[in-house]
């Protein structure tokens, strides 16, 4: 029988109503606490008896993300040793050279070789590795349409949008709020480009975190009373060349690189 391998096998299988009948705030952390062992499927009383037989008892045992993240990456580099670097530098978007395909992240330049090392000047960590290397082995190739999606409309995105919410847009909004240099390193650190200001925003800004992966930054500043709000859009086809994991995983990376920047700057 198929074994529930992560936590989002297990919130797939829940009715998303969020109703806190299971004592947890969101079916996402109830789905949570069951990969690590720490609820039951029977605490969730929406869910089908049906559902707990089938699957008690077959939930994968959890590994640390660590853990989890280094598999991913082995994984990869298995598979980037059959693909033909000089070709996939012309679909991404990269150049060749020197037997390494090369190409700019974060405005910085990379280059990874036919057994997926990293030449870079900056610190690579499987955060960043899983996306690049996903993108180097399966990306599509798919030029940019120039038409911009919240993650939640891409292809995979509306069952990853709370966490995503959570892990992404929040805190990067915290740090919008907070940091006053925010915008200053977006642009100066991570080489991005000040844009018209999209969807009514007062600041908008294009990181280039892949050739064929923008992001684009929306902010709103405060206003009578209202909260400020942080949103990031997508390329409409951003799915054609990274799985919705590795998008999250490059955000969530890029997101985490930053806050480690604010810290520095006394920002919690
Ligand atoms: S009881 Fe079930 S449906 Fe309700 S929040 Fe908990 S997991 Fe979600």
């Amino acid at each position: 029988m198929t074994k529930l391998k992560t936590t989002m096998d297990i919130y797939k299988l829940l009715d998303h109503s969020n109703c806190r009948e299971c004592g947890e705030k969101a079916c996402l952390a109830f789905a949570a606490g069951v990969f690590k062992g720490k609820r039951q499927l029977a605490e969730c009383p929406r869910l089908d008896p049906s559902i707990i037989e089938k699957y008690t008892g077959n939930i994968q045992k959890a590994q640390s993300i660590e853990e989890d993240m280094a598999d991913k990456v082995v994984a990869l580099k298995e598979k980037i040793q059959s693909i033909d670097l000089s070709e996939a530098a012309f679909r991404l978007g990269g150049r060749f050279s020197e037997g390494r395909l090369n190409f700019r992240i974060f405005g910085k330049e990379f280059g990874v070789d036919p057994a997926g090392r990293f030449y870079t000047e900056i610190h690579v960590n499987p955060w960043l590795m899983i996306p690049v290397l996903y993108y180097i082995v399966e990306g599509g190739g798919t030029p940019a349409s120039g038409q911009w999606a919240p993650f939640r409309e891409l292809k995979g995105g509306m069952i990853r949008n709370p966490l995503f919410q959570q892990r992404c847009e929040k805190p990067l909004k915290h740090l919008a709020d907070e940091y006053t240099d925010f915008f200053k390193d977006l642009l100066d650190i991570f080489d991005g480009r000040q844009v018209d200001n999209l969807f009514d925003s007062d600041i908008s800004i294009v990181l280039q975190f892949l050739p064929l992966v923008p992001m684009l930054v929306c902010y709103w500043k405060p206003d009578e009373g209202l909260e400020s709000t942080l949103n990031l859009f997508f390329d409409a086809t951003a799915a054609d060349n990274l799985d919705i994991d590795s998008l999250y995983t490059l955000v969530a990376g890029f997101v985490h690189m930053f806050e480690k920047i604010a810290a520095r700057h006394g920002v919690k």
